[in-house]
């Protein structure tokens, strides 16, 4: 035909979710091509996400540690900090994994087209040929002919209608490529890119204010777990303004002069006004999905007013040889939840293409998906809170283990954390109800969520979790720990 190439799997988009389902494809046999503008696969993620956020985020807590062992009898001094060589430091990890999917992506056959890829038909993709470091394109175009296609093309961070163009309001991109630390700094929305972020900044020397709109930080964590973090991390900040609405913002030569408006429950109608100026104001305030952007509706895939796509439980859209994956399809905009549909999207297409029949009935069946704030200390959290218990009437029994009973949590001088486990008490489950949630606040947190998100997927009980030697001494015991006491104790086991 007029096709200048032809695949089985076309992947729009090089994010975790996009290279995820190529690699997964092309391992099964098929032909398959990524469509991305970026000169690097890796997507948000790898480029200016996760990556990057947590080099830094390492950096921060080391200073912060080192600051610390002050109390053990050992004084570095202040730290020198040179921006520009920090920045090397953040691309050159970007670099290492950015290369290294390139190099995967030949081992395995998988084509890469550089350029902005929009459906011109239901089974047609044109793509611009886009150059340089950014999305500058030439010329070029190229038509691909797929036979099924994955839409993987993430997001984009949110602005507030009324936030001045200006150098000095960035989002996370532009918190990631650090070109100076600020006096004092905004964060707009307390969520976990926003904290993680004035985390950084905040211990190479920012002040902070945070604004939320909601009333508390983090949402979606236990809120045992946040107080502790919002105890430890207090100094940060000059105000947490919760319950609070950014209604304007102007660019001033002294700064960016934000006005917030906390509206009290008693008096609705007469809103607190409070006027700030910023030398740096980071927006944080939500994502948006790029589905308005790819021709999707020349191709007949349904996109939501807000952009969403909608698929099914085999990452199916309207559009039976069409699928979709990672942020565009919904929350939670998490890597790990993009690379699981990847691979159940790539299974069922490689089923349908082979007749395979077990692999064509591959479907998203995870019971739950972690959440961790990488901050200091570190927020996990997996299934269900215990507000959210309260809300849909479940009866739990806890098991909260405070970190200052744990030996390894006290030689590490971080005694603050909690580890706290929520167990179904229904009466019919007698004493032995399965796990349902679980969160973790301290070190290395983000590290041992992952046993309490397998305890869930395999219905475990207390019982289980508390009889399976931990070692010790370490961090993860406290979850052996949390088991028993919601157990109560281990005497009555059967
Ligand atoms: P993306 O990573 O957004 O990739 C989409 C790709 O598609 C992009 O490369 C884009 O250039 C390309 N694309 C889009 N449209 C087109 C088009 N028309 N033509 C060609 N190419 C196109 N998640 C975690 O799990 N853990 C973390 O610690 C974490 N930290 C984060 C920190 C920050 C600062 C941010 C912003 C996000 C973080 N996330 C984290 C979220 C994570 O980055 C996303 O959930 C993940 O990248 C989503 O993957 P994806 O494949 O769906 O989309």
């Amino acid at each position: 035909g007029t096709a200048d190439l032809e695949c089985d799997l076309l992947v729009l988009g090089g994010g975790p979710g996009g290279y995820s389902a190529a690699f997964r494809a092309a391992d099964l046999g098929l032909k398959a091509v990524i469509v991305e503008r970026y000169a690097t696969l890796g997507g948000v993620c790898l480029n200016v996400g996760c990556i990057p956020s947590k080099a830094l985020l390492h950096v921060a807590a080391v200073i912060d540690e080192v600051r610390h062992l002050s109390t053990a009898g050992i004084d570095f001094g202040a730290p020198e900090v040179n921006l520009e060589r920090l920045r090397g430091h953040k691309e050159k990890v970007i670099g290492k994994l950015t290369g290294g999917l390139a190099a995967m992506a030949r081992m395995r056959k998988v084509t890469t087209v550089r350029g902005y890829g929009a459906f011109v038909g239901a089974h047609h993709l044109q793509v611009q040929e886009t150059t340089g470091a950014g999305q500058e394109q030439t010329g070029s175009k190229k038509i691909i002919a797929f036979k099924k296609a994955i839409i993987a093309a993430g997001s984009q961070a949110l602005r507030l209608p009324f936030m001045p163009e200006d150098p000095r309001v960035i989002d996370a991109t532009g918190a990631l490529a650090l070109k100076e630390i600020p006096k004092r700094m905004l964060i707009l929305g307390g969520g976990i890119i926003g904290l993680e972020m004035g985390t950084v900044y905040s211990t190479l020397g920012a002040r902070l204010d945070v604004v939320e709109m909601l009333d508390g930080l983090m949402q979606g964590a236990d809120r045992d777990l946040v107080k502790v973090w919002q105890k430890m991390n207090a100094h940060r900040f000059d105000r947490i303004m919760l319950g609070t609405q950014t209604i304007g913002a102007q660019a001033r030569p002294e700064g960016i002069e934000v006005s917030f408006a906390r509206v009290a429950k008693e008096h609705p109608s007469a809103p607190q006004t409070d006027l700030q100026t910023y030398d740096l104001v980071l927006q944080a305030v939500g994502r948006r999905p790029n589905g308005k952007q790819i021709g999707a509706e020349k191709a007949g895939v349904t996109v939501t007013d807000r952009g969403f796509i909608d698929v099914d439980r085999q990452m199916r859209t309207n559009v039976p040889h069409i699928f979709a994956i990672g942020d565009i399809v919904g929350q939670p905009m998490l890597a790990h939840k993009a690379v699981h549909e990847a691979h159940v999207a790539a299974e069922v297409i490689a089923g349908e293409l082979q007749g395979d029949k077990a692999l064509a009935g591959a479907a998203f069946d995870a019971r739950v998906i972690p959440s961790v704030a990488y901050t200091d200390p570190e927020v996990a959290w997996v299934g269900l809170t215990e507000d959210q218990a309260k809300a849909q009437g479940i009866r739990v029994k806890k098991g909260l283990f405070p970190w200052t009973a744990s030996g390894r949590a006290i030689a590490n001088g971080r005694d603050e954390g909690y580890t706290k486990l929520l167990f179904d008490d229904a009466p019919e489950a007698r004493g032995h109800g399965k796990i349902l949630g679980g969160g973790m606040v301290g070190s290395h947190a983000g590290d041992m969520i992952g046993e309490i998100a397998l305890a869930i997927e395999m219905g475990a009980d207390a019982v289980d979790i508390a009889k399976t030697i931990h070692p010790h001494p370490t961090l993860g015991e406290s979850i052996g720990m949390a088991a028993e006491i919601a157990h109560g104790s281990c005497t009555d086991v059967p």
